[in-house]
């Protein structure tokens, strides 16, 4: 059933949303208070420093794709579970020249913080991915704006920005409250995905390969997650099947700008 389900799920019939399993409850999360707006022009940046987010004139609110005509996809992760897995992860990028975007998980920094330099000096991409990662769209307002500042707060802190995306906890697209909460954030689009790799349920690295290349196409945002050994070890096929076709996996900012 699952792998009969995968390909019609990777195609976006299914929302399967982000992670099956379940976060427990920390207790309520704790405002501090609204992020400041995002920069509209830029100055210039060292590199490794992280992104504010950026506005793109004529993308979606909620951004599932890039171009179809790019030669490239984005490979976006859920961020969070063993650093051992994490960091072998991005060695796996680093080694075939790809970039990727990680959207962490506040709790998973507080614990971790050394990752969020790690992710950026792999020239790889951060955002945000909520505090405690709940059912975001079934939280009140006031939780779920708190869900996402908390997150920012702590990107602010550790990196000097809020990070460059938002994507929502358990959910494949954000409701219009969500989308707006992101917004007054500081998020001008909210990143969902066209490509659900399925890599959360574990079903070994062939078959998360084979998933994400039955079902990638150019300018395709594909979800994964850290902190699954499978994939890890689907990452070298996946990024070869996908030169094999011409496409690079680079940061979401790269392929959407
Ligand atoms: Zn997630």
């Amino acid at each position: 059933m699952l792998r009969a389900a995968a390909s019609a799920a990777a195609a976006g019939a299914l929302a399967s949303g982000c992670d099956p399993h379940r976060d427990e409850d920390r207790g309520p999360a704790r405002a501090t208070g609204p992020s400041p707006s995002p920069v509209g022009r830029e100055p210039h940046r060292p590199a490794h420093a992280a992104r504010p987010p950026t506005r793109v004139p004529g993308l979606p609110v909620q951004i599932e794709n890039g171009p179809r005509e790019a030669r490239a996809v984005a490979l976006t992760f859920h961020g969070r579970g063993d650093p051992k897995l994490a960091t072998a992860l991005l060695g796996e990028a680093e080694r075939a020249g790809a970039r990727v975007t990680v959207l962490v998980v506040g709790d998973w920094l507080d614990a971790q913080p050394q990752m969020a330099r790690r992710i950026l000096d792999g020239g790889h991409e951060l955002g945000n991915h909520t505090l405690h990662h709940r059912d975001i769209c079934a939280l009140p307002a006031a939780d779920a704006y708190a869900e996402i500042t908390g997150c920012a707060d702590r990107l602010r802190r550790l990196t000097g920005t809020i990070g460059s995306w938002f994507r929502p906890s358990q959910t494949r697209r954000a409701t219009e409250l969500v989308t707006q909460l992101a917004r007054k954030a500081g998020y001008p689009h909210v990143l969902s995905y066209d490509v659900d790799s399925l890599d959360a349920n574990d079903p070994g690295a062939p078959a998360v390969r084979r998933t994400v290349l039955d079902a990638v196409r150019p300018g395709s945002v594909v979800s994964l997650h850290l902190g699954h050994a499978g994939t890890v070890a689907a990452l070298p096929p996946i990024l070869d099947g996908l030169r094999r076709r011409g496409l690079r996996a680079v940061t979401t900012t790269e392929l959407v700008t």
